[in-house]
Formats: structure tokens, C-alpha cells, sequence
């Protein structure tokens, strides 16, 4: 059994521009990795912009991270970054911009390398120090290895198998007060799905689990003012942050497992935002596991059964009907999938993930 996550957290209001001597640390020019909009929008790049300013050191922006960033994006990402010269790079954004900032930092190191080294598991995995900056509360990859890609050619989503730690996550709730309640509410989605894949999970360990049982009990503080629609508080928005982030220290020792495996082709095919197209599998997931283990998740995120947590996820997500075609495609990519049925405490023929898909 072992423990590692070796990347150093701030969880507190103001972080950025606190810790403006860490964020500054890690070189002299700085590539900020942003989605279109969101990073000046909810004050998260003023922050890093007056930090960086404050300690004297230069940056260049790309902002040009879509949802499931693709392969192609990386690699324009990386020219922005050898062109201006930067050496560290700072992940500003949801899972998307963070899984980007990663990629990046790799590809900058190996500058002459083509596309192909990003799933290169032969290849060094050497990157430039990343620093991730959440601003919605569910992929938790701000403390994860882990850099989800869409690989356009293939039509399908998959992990790099580089492990790219940050070494500096920075955690201000008061970034997330922009976010439409989609978001919120995909987002928090996903950290349930990460803690629930994570604990049913055949790499769970009494660790991974310490994260699981404490994000949970976190995660159940916001959960009925997340269903209420009422304005959310800044409270709301730390503990949500809090668990996202407790949910991806799990994560970061087990993978995720079956929701998200069959989660990829959903959002490739009709492009279901990433939550909400894992918390469609969640259901039935949970219906096929130990119950004594499924209550006492159920029962720890204050849900009374399966199907309470089935109709907060249709309140909360509103998610629309996939097409039988889909879920037959995620059916196909699962079995296909040796890692994901080996992660999963019971055993999965094509007819479990039938009755996961709902068909
Ligand atoms: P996202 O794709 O990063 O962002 C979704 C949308 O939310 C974007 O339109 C973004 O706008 C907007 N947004 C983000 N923060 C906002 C804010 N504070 N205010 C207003 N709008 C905001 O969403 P995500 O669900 O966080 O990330 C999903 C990605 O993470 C997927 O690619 C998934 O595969 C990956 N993932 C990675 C891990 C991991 O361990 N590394 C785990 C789970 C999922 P802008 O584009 O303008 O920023
Ligand atoms: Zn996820």
C-alpha cells in the first residue's frame, strides 16, 4: 500500500496572490493555460497576473483550451510556449484547462517531439513544474497525474499515459462564483462519481479510502443547497472545491472505473458535459454492487438509497436521453477496456453493462 501525492495545496480564500512568492518560484516566464473565457471572467487570472507581476516574472497566455481538449490543441499550446520561451506552466480552469496545462508541460520539455509522444507510454515523462488553479469543483485533476485527451482521429477520449503531477494547487472557492449552476452541478457530479468509482474499486486501499470518507462527509455539507437552486454561498463553494479536490487524492491511487469508461463516448458523440455524462452510469453502477458497501456511500453523502441519489442526479443535471447507438458504443469500449473491468469489484459481462446502460 502506498501514498503519493506530491503536490503542495492551498485550500483558503486570497491563495493566489498569498502565495505569489511560491506561484513565482518555478522559473522566470510562465505559459497560462486557460479555457476561452472563464479565467477573466471570475477574477482567477487577475489574481495570477497580479502575482506574477508582484515577483517580477513574465508570462504568456493561451486561452485556447475548448472542453475535451484534443491532442491538436496541446500542440498548438506547445508552440505558444517554446515560442515565447517559458519555462513553467500555470493550469488555470476546469478539468479541461488543467488537463492541458499538463500535456503541455510535457510537450515543452520534448519540443521537437510530434504528436505521437503524448500516448507514447515507451517515451520519458519529463515535464516543466505545472501550477493548477480550479475553478470548477469536480475533476480534482489539480491533484491528479492523470491528463484526459480527445483524440480526434480515433474518436474517442483517453488518459496519456505520462503521469504529470502539479507541484502547487492554489483552491479559492470564490472562483467559482461565476459558474452557471450547469456547471456546479455537473461539476459536483463528477467528484461523487470519482469517490464512489474510487471506494468500489478492486486498487482501493484504507488511504484511498481515508480521501473518500472525508470528501464524502464534505461533499454532503452543500449537496441540498446545490438541489435548492437558491444562490450558492462561498462556504458552498469551498466545500465543494474541498471535496473535488479530497475526491481526486482518491482517484490519484485508483483510476476511475466503470461511469467514466463508459462516460467517454457519450461525450465525444453528443458532447455531454463531463459530469453528467458520468453520473448517467452512476446508478446503475451502484445497483450491481455490494449493497453493504453501496449503502454506506449512499448513506455518507446523505442519500437514502440508489434511487434518492438517481433522482438528485436528474434534478440537479437534467441530463438528456443518450441514443441506444451510444450506449452501445460505451458498452463496446468497456468490454474492450481490460483496465476497467479489472478495476471493478464484480465481475462485468456485456450484459451487466446492459443493465448499467439502462437497455
Ligand atoms: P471544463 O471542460 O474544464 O469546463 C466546462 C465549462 O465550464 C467551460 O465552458 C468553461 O469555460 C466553464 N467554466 C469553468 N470554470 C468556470 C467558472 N468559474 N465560471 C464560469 N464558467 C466556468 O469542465 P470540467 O468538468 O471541470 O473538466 C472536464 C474535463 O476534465 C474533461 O476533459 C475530463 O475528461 C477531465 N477530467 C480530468 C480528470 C483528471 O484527473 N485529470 C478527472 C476527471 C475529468 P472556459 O472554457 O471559458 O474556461
Ligand atoms: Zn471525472
Amino acid at each position: 500500500m502506498y501514498f503519493h501525492v506530491p503536490v503542495k495545496v492551498y485550500c483558503e480564500n486570497n491563495c493566489v496572490r498569498a502565495h505569489a512568492k511560491e506561484l513565482a518560484s518555478f522559473g522566470k516566464k510562465a505559459l497560462v493555460v486557460t479555457g476561452k473565457s472563464s479565467a477573466f471572467k471570475n477574477r482567477s487570472f487577475d489574481d495570477v497576473e497580479a502575482a506574477l507581476s508582484m515577483r517580477g516574472v513574465e508570462w504568456a497566455v493561451f486561452n485556447e483550451v475548448e472542453e475535451n481538449p484534443s491532442v491538436e490543441t496541446i500542440m498548438r499550446g506547445r508552440d505558444k510556449g517554446v515560442a515565447e520561451g517559458t519555462d513553467f506552466v500555470i493550469g488555470i480552469g476546469g478539468g479541461s484547462p488543467m488537463d492541458a496545462a499538463k500535456a503541455i508541460a510535457l510537450m515543452i520539455r520534448h519540443a521537437d517531439a510530434g504528436a505521437d509522444y503524448l500516448y507514447d507510454s515507451s517515451a520519458a515523462s519529463d515535464a516543466l513544474p505545472v501550477v493548477c488553479i480550479p475553478t470548477t469543483c469536480g475533476t480534482g485533476s489539480e491533484v491528479t497525474a492523470v491528463s484526459v485527451l480527445t483524440r480526434t482521429n480515433l474518436r474517442t477520449k483517453g488518459s496519456i499515459p505520462h503521469k504529470i503531477f502539479p507541484q502547487l494547487a492554489l483552491l479559492d472557492g470564490r472562483y467559482l462564483g461565476s459558474a452557471p449552476r450547469s456547471v456546479i452541478c455537473d461539476t459536483t457530479i463528477d467528484a461523487l462519481c470519482h469517490m464512489y468509482e474510487s471506494w468500489l474499486n478492486t486498487k482501493a486501499t484504507d488511504l484511498s479510502r481515508m480521501c473518500v470518507d472525508a470528501g464524502l462527509r464534505v461533499w454532503a455539507r452543500s449537496k441540498e443547497a446545490i438541489l435548492s437552486g437558491t444562490p450558492l454561498s462561498l462556504e458552498n463553494y469551498n466545500d465543494m472545491l474541498l471535496a473535488s479536490m479530497m475526491a481526486g487524492m482518491a482517484i490519484a491511487h485508483t483510476g476511475t472505473a466503470i461511469p467514466h469508461g463508459m462516460s467517454y463516448p457519450v461525450t465525444v458523440e453528443t458532447r455531454m458535459a463531463h459530469g453528467k455524462a458520468c453520473g448517467y452510469f452512476l446508478p446503475g453502477f451502484l445497483r450491481e454492487a455490494d449493497p453493504a458497501e453501496v449503502s454506506y456511500l449512499l448513506k455518507t453523502a446523505g442519500f437514502t438509497d440508489i434511487d434518492s441519489l438517481e433522482a438528485y442526479y436528474q434534478a440537479t443535471c437534467r441530463p438528456e436521453k443518450v441514443p441506444e447507438y451510444v450506449l452501445r458504443e460505451s458498452i463496446r469500449t468497456t468490454l474492450a477496456s481490460p483496465s476497467k473491468l479489472a478495476q471493478t469489484p464484480y465481475a462485468v459481462t456485456e450484459a451487466t453493462l446492459f443493465r448499467i446502460a439502462g437497455l
